[in-house]
């Protein structure tokens, strides 16, 4: 049975602001502005009214408010938003005057949403999609964030379980009737021949080179090299702010600091890995480790090295399988250098040789620009891809799983055998959406939200 209670919450950002948004959902939400307000406005029409305290009667603020009987509304239940000055007092006064109310309480964090899944007006998907949106930092999430909010994957999803279950009727139908003898012969031949077609479209689904979960979360470019290289101030560069701890003595950045990108409006996440050395402090060996691990899980490295040094090449057991460039920093001090350009360090391995001055910034222009470009190119695809998580990934794994086995079975023996694999394979279709079965998996969905949204 769910909580029928009203809830109520500052949707709006932190204060003080402008404007604050106050929403309140649930069968007490016109209640709640007849006691705030003394009226309920007309729906979805915004009304200009004096918000007052109920046991006091004293004005609070002056606001708009807005109804939204249910069903047409973001939860699917009544919804009272009201728009109020921003300011702290402001909102506690009307937070508390709300809970005054009988049958009124605070909202949990991601309650509006879970209402709004619980009511039909969003899949699971799409409640995915709106965490998404919120957190998208970049253009290009954006966009698929919205996409999937919009039913991008939830659609999809919801028709090949459409399909999926036609199919199963089929089957069906051909175990109920093969003991009469006017049995249409041929059910199972379109049910098969309909599985094989799905099996085979989501399989291209999944043959995506996770492009969309990457965009999620953003391309790794991972910053390597030798202690003392100028890792940390290269991060900060890039970053244009003091990210890293810049020093002049080596080993100093134990940890890995990782930074968010907006490159071209695609999401690329910087790693400065700790000075990738051998040492025998405990402290230091636990973040050369963590940065081998880190650089390792990498879609590009930027292996940066003294340029003015010589002979360093890419620590071997750290980086395999990764896209490698190779940066010659310090350029500034060639002239210094005896062995600057002497063709002692051999770039063969490098997929492409930058040589920048992190501290003056001469050649950083084209690093980004290079950078920009080797992002756009990775993403180009995504524009087509579905898949935006790993549960996603897992479940349609799941279904073709399932759907091979059930193709794989004799089919003038084993009937029951299939049906049990469609319908298997159905329900896994089902949990993508939450149409069926999902309890386990909300509470780590619903943990994405904050409170208010
Ligand atoms: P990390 O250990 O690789 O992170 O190196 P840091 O970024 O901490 O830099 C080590 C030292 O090299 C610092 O004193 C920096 O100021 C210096 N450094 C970094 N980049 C350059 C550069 O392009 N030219 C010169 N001359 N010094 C640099």
């Amino acid at each position: 049975m769910p909580d029928r209670s009203t809830i109520f919450a500052l949707s709006s950002g932190r204060p003080p602001a402008a404007i604050a948004v106050v929403r309140v959902s649930g069968p007490r939400a016109g209640v709640a502005l007849e006691k705030l307000i003394g009226r309920v406005p007309e729906p979805r029409k915004a009304a200009l009214a004096r918000v007052r305290d109920p046991r006091s009667n004293e004005v609070i603020d002056e606001a708009l408010a807005l109804w939204f009987p249910a069903p047409r509304s973001e939860t699917g239940e009544d919804v009272a938003e009201l728009q109020l000055h921003g300011g702290q007092a402001v909102i506690a006064g009307v937070l508390d005057a709300l809970s005054t109310i009988e049958g009124c309480r605070p909202a949990e964090a991601g309650e509006f949403t879970r209402r709004a899944f619980e009511n039909g007006r969003l899949d699971l998907t799409a409640v995915e999609g709106l965490a998404d949106l919120i957190a998208a930092e970049t253009p290009a999430q954006r966009r698929l964030a919205f996409r999937q909010l919009k039913g991008l994957i939830g659609d999809r999803s919801e028709a090949w379980r459409r399909r999926l279950i036609e199919a199963l009727a089929l089957v069906e139908a051909r175990i109920d009737f093969s003991d009469e003898a006017d049995v249409p012969e041929d059910l199972l031949g379109p049910a098969l021949h309909a599985a094989q077609q799905l099996r085979d479209e989501i399989a291209g689904v999944l043959a995506d080179g996770r492009r969309g979960e990457r965009l999620r979360d953003g391309l790794v470019v991972a910053i390597a090299g030798p202690p003392n290289a100028g890792k940390s101030t290269l991060l900060n560069r890039l970053a244009r702010r003091e990210a890293a701890i810049v020093s002049p003595f080596a080993g100093t950045t134990r940890d890995v600091i990782e930074v968010h990108l907006d490159l071209d409006g695609y999401p690329v996440t910087l790693l400065d890995t700790a000075g990738i050395r051998d040492s025998a402090e405990p402290v230091e060996q636990e973040g050369v480790r963590r940065a081998r691990a880190r650089a390792a899980a990498a879609d590009l490295v930027l292996w940066v090295i003294d340029g003015s040094a010589c002979g360093l090449a890419v620590d071997e057991h750290c980086i395999a399988n990764v896209a490698i460039w190779l940066v010659r920093n310090k350029i500034d001090r060639v002239d210094a250098s005896p062995c600057m350009g002497a063709g002692k360090c051999d770039n063969s391995e490098y997929e492409f040789t930058l040589t920048i001055s992190a501290l003056s910034g001469a050649g950083m222009e084209a690093l980004t620009a290079a950078l920009s470009n080797y992002a756009k190119t990775y993403f180009a695809s995504t524009e087509s891809s579905l898949i935006t998580r790993a549960r996603h990934r897992r479940a349609l794994e799941d279904t073709v799983a399932a759907l091979d086995r059930g193709l794989a079975r004799d089919h003038s023996t084993d009937e029951e055998l299939i049906a049990e694999e469609l319908r298997s394979a159905a329900t896994t279709l089902g949990r993508l959406t939450g149409r069926v079965d999902v309890e386990d998996i909300l509470d780590v969905i619903f943990r994405d939200f904050c409170i208010g949204k």
